[in-house]
């Protein structure tokens, strides 16, 4: 039995003050939810009141990026081991929108996860085609090649150390969710790719799904066979919102 993850992805929104009343709403509000793991991944700046806050709760941290380097002349970037150092469990790797706007590739993410692995913390590693990619009938060929290539160059053992989120590009923040169905596919198709190479570590990983989940649709797709979690932009900012999805987790986990 996979425990269902429920991760917030707050992006670069907020201030300090609206952050640290989203972490207490968030802490308060899950000390009555079991079965979900939950996460907060707020942007860089607040993970240090995210320590403070969360401090042992069952709310864990987590961030947004990571340095491909470990330490050294790398003006702007933040190295593995602060993220470690300030409570980090969980590091996004490879979003979508890092992927778009920052043009990181899968050779890129894979040293990401490398470093986070290293520093004791777990990987969220986000995977998923663009609209175009999907109409052309493309998505499974680019998300067996975004697995793949990780595989390749981190070996499958580290799908042992890490959690997947399925993204489908066009669903990010656009109000369009794939539904329960068109999402379990992917994630059973992801699920058998990694098991042609391990099915322990297949039955194992999380596979959360990421694309405008709300608590209206939140149920449904958690109740998925190969849907263990999600990952959470817009809702996650919304304290009651973010509650609410973490409930459906606990509901569908039974
Ligand atoms: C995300 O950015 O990971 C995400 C899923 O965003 P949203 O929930 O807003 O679609």
């Amino acid at each position: 039995m996979r425990q269902p993850l429920i991760a917030g992805n707050w992006k670069m929104n907020g201030t300090r003050s609206s952050a640290e009343a989203l972490m207490k709403a968030v802490l308060q509000g899950t000390s009555a939810i079991e079965k979900s793991e939950i996460v907060v991944c707020p942007p860089f700046p607040f993970l240090a009141l995210g320590e403070q806050v969360l401090g042992a709760s069952a709310v864990r941290l987590g961030a947004q990026n990571v340095c491909t380097e470990a330490s050294g002349a790398y003006t702007g970037e933040v190295s593995a081991q602060m993220l470690a150092e300030f409570g980090c469990h969980y590091i996004i790797c490879g979003h979508s929108e890092r992927r778009e706007h920052y043009g990181e590739t899968d050779a890129i993410v894979a040293k990401k996860l490398a470093l986070t692995i290293d520093q004791g913390m777990t990987p969220i590693l986000c995977v998923g085609e663009t609209l175009e990619q999907r109409e052309q009938g493309r998505m499974e060929d680019v998300i067996a090649g975004q697995i793949d290539e990780i595989i390749n160059r981190n070996t499958i053992a580290s799908f042992g150390q890490l959690e997947i989120a399925y993204e489908p590009v066009w669903a990010i923040g656009t109000g369009k969710t794939a539904t329960p169905a068109q999402a379990q596919a992917v994630h059973n198709f992801i699920r058998r790719r990694i098991a042609d190479h391990d099915p322990a570590i297949a039955a194992k990983v999380r596979i959360l799904y990421g694309g405008s989940m709300k608590p209206g649709n939140a149920l449904e797709l958690l109740s998925q066979a190969d849907i263990d979690g999600g990952l959470i932009g817009g809702a996650a900012l919304v304290a009651e919102d973010f509650l609410a999805i973490c409930q459906a987790g606990g509901t569908a986990a039974g």
